[in-house]
């Protein structure tokens, strides 16, 4: 029998770092899941803690990273990833997305492991093109404060395509559109946790501007499917992973008010500089080449969100 295989996960204790190690332990593989803590939680990696078949290096991936033995594949997701974090974390964003990124590069040319980089929607920045498709290159402010993540995963992109052009290293790159599940963290200060928390508390909810800005949710399963598809395909460009269903951010918080029964009402806060007016995905490839698309309904998705939400906040 041959041995399983093994993938390192890179963020692996962040909210999809997390739901990849589970899914790739289900699958059989030997997990190493790596991550700095910053903006990852060991809460979201505990049930994972007894499985022998799974690993935790507490390490920072832009300083020099070592892991003894064969890898198959490694999983790049190592990042603070909402607008608050990569706000109060304008370097270390700017080090894991450029740095950590190489490190991570160099650790698959050194194992010969399949290398699948997480880039996001962000590369459009302020999209001019609707929906947004692979080949659409971006309006992206280089310099405000979404810069540093923007243009960290714009230059985590290429070093990635360098890596494969010039080393040869097999490489995938999935762009990410808005996600949402278990294990965001009630305070990232994203749209869904803010939203369902102040639901359950009865408190207002906070649209920033007059909340007509749209964007396009996607359950972390389907994202998961989505992912391991595009990790065991030949597409070495990048590739658009979200869920099509466009919808202002006031008709997302009258989703989350039905759902959760609240009667909470809107209040408005400023529009966050360079906040994306639209969003959404073009997942025309993901479907040709993957066979992919989302299966699970926003009620079915934000429902099992809420129950994770009011264990979380103590309301059950
Ligand atoms: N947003 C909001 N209220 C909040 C948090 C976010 O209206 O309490 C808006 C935000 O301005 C953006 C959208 O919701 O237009 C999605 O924000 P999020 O931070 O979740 O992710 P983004 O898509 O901007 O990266």
């Amino acid at each position: 029998m041959s041995a399983s295989k093994r993938v390192l996960v890179t963020g692996g204790a962040g909210f999809l770092g997390s739901h990849l190690c589970e899914r790739f332990l289900a699958d059989g593989l030997d997990v190493i899941c790596m991550d700095n803590l910053i903006t990852g939680d060991l809460a979201n990696i505990e049930h994972l803690m007894g499985d022998p078949k799974f690993t935790f290096h507490h390490q920072d991936v832009t300083h020099f990273i070592h892991v003894p033995g064969q890898l198959d594949y490694i999983l790049h997701f190592a990042s603070p990833a909402s607008p608050i974090d990569y706000l109060e974390l304008p370097i270390q964003t700017m080090k894991v997305g450029s740095l950590g990124t190489h490190k991570a590069l160099g650790l698959a040319r050194e194992k010969n492991a399949r290398f699948l980089l997480a880039s996001t929607s962000e590369v459009y920045g302020d999209p001019l093109i609707h929906p947004q498709r692979e080949d659409y290159w971006g309006n992206v402010n280089p310099v405000g404060p979404r810069g540093c993540y923007d243009e960290a995963k714009r230059f985590a992109e290429a070093i990635t395509m360098a890596y494969h052009r010039y080393h040869g290293v097999a490489t995938r790159i999935v762009r990410i559109f808005n996600t949402y599940g278990p294990r965001m963290r009630l305070n990232d200060g994203r749209v869904l946790p803010a939203f369902m928390s102040q639901a359950l508390r009865g408190e207002d909810l906070t649209v920033f501007g007059d909340g007509s800005q749209t964007r396009s949710f996607c359950y972390v399963d389907d994202l998961v499917e989505g992912l391991v598809r595009l990790l065991h395909s030949d597409e070495v460009d990048p590739t658009n992973i979200g869920n099509p269903h466009e919808m202002t951010i006031r008709q997302f918080g009258e989703a989350i008010l039905r759902l959760t029964g609240s009667t909470s009402k809107f209040v408005e806060k400023p529009l966050p500089v360079d906040d994306p007016k639209i969003r959404q995905p073009d997942i025309a490839k993901a479907r040709r080449v993957l066979g992919w698309e989302p299966v699970v309904s926003l009620e079915e998705g934000l429902q099992r969100t809420c129950d994770y939400f009011r264990d979380k906040l103590g309301l059950r």
